[in-house]
């Protein structure tokens, strides 16, 4: 696409990506058929569906580990219960970092007793709070491992024995991280993945069936994995569209390689930040996100003078989220250097101006 992308969500997706799955649109593999008028039991598409799920258990190198990666409809926002649904037999703590977090604790309370862990509320979710206590006796502990509104990112994972579940939509597959520390990993897919429409479940089999209640089939995680992720019509264009980034990413060379690049955007931007008199930065220096930096201009009567430079050098999604204001650049894995580089380009130009 000709714009520089920086939107937080739906976000950027690769060309390569965008221009196969266009053609899979008009025409999937030769077969005289478009990718979105096929049967989702039909060869083609359950060879796509297996290789999604396998490429995403690869990728995170969770393979022969016992877990199973589902591709689930219902966003994130979904996973908010049914991850407790399926899990919380008394209570279960949580650590609240943000809005996301928030909103998975107010699904959650509906399942059982939770225990907020540690909130960094009191400084509007500007940092990730450290040295708490996690109660041995809990269900699990639910982290949010990127904070995509406020722009910090967990960097040390907690020390814990319970079964640990994370909500990583915004930070899936951009650093390599022991993800086997993991009993349950979702990401809604249009961060980092895919388009909305679908979101990735990573779940470790052992930790299910152990809740006493019934469980709905469509909100049971034994059954989507019983079915092979197609309990009912999967959203097969998100899914396809899905595989194409997940191949792209392996031949890119795997995570490493993701991650290599996306530190090099983050301290890019970040240096800019710091040194760049006009502007400051919103996270606490040490919690911030390599995938979403959140930052303000130091004089608000320059607004309207950047706001036109990013506009005229095409760059588009940069507005911070309405709870924290100025500026946030979400540079996922798709976007380019290019991109980023054009960005300083006009926060170091804006000092020429004003
Ligand atoms: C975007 C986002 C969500 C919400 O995802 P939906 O798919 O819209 O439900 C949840 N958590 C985090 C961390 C997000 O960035």
């Amino acid at each position: 696409m000709s714009k520089h992308n920086f939107s937080a969500g739906p976000s950027i997706l690769r060309n390569e990506v965008i221009k196969s799955a266009s053609d899979a649109i008009i025409e999937l593999n030769n077969s005289g058929l478009s990718l979105i008028e096929i049967s989702h039991r039909s060869k083609d598409f359950v060879e796509i569906m297996n290789k999604a799920r396998l490429l995403a258990l690869e990728l995170l190198n969770l393979e022969n580990k016992g877990y199973k990666a589902l591709f689930l409809q219902g966003g994130a926002s979904l996973q908010f219960l049914m991850t407790a649904y399926n899990l919380l037999d008394k209570k279960a703590g949580y650590l609240n970092t943000g809005s996301w977090s928030t909103k998975a604790i107010k699904e959650a309370k509906l399942f059982g007793k939770i225990i907020e862990v540690a909130s960094s509320k009191d400084k509007n979710f500007n940092y990730v709070p450290k040295d708490y206590i996690v109660d041995p006796q809990l269900d699990y502990l639910h982290i949010t491992t990127n904070n995509t509104i406020f722009g910090t990112q967990i960097k040390k994972l907690p020390e814990t024995n319970v079964p640990l579940v994370a909500d990583m939509s915004s930070d899936i597959l951009s650093r390599n991280i022991d993800f086997s520390k993991f009993d349950l990993i979702y990401a809604g897919a249009q961060k980092n993945i895919g388009p909305a429409g679908t979101t990735l479940v990573v779940v470790k089999e052992d930790i299910l069936g152990k809740v006493n209640r019934n469980i709905p089939s469509m909100l049971d995680y034994r059954i989507h994995i019983e079915k092979d992720s197609m309990f009912n019509t999967p959203p097969v264009f998100a899914i396809y569209t899905s595989m194409l980034t997940l191949e792209w990413i392996k031949n890119s060379g795997g995570i490493n390689s993701i991650e290599a690049n996306n530190s090099k955007k983050a301290d890019m931007i970040y240096n800019e930040i710091d040194s760049n008199e006009l502007f400051e930065g919103f996270a606490a220096v040490e919690d911030r996100s390599s995938m979403n930096a959140t930052f303000n201009l130091k004089n608000a009567s320059h607004k309207e003078i950047f706001d036109k430079m990013c506009k005229d050098a095409d760059i588009s999604g940069v507005n911070g989220h309405r709870s924290v204001g100025g500026y946030r650049a979400s540079i996922y894995n798709a976007l380019d250097i290019s991109s980023v580089n054009i960005l300083i380009d006009i926060m170091k130009e804006l000092k020429n101006k004003v």
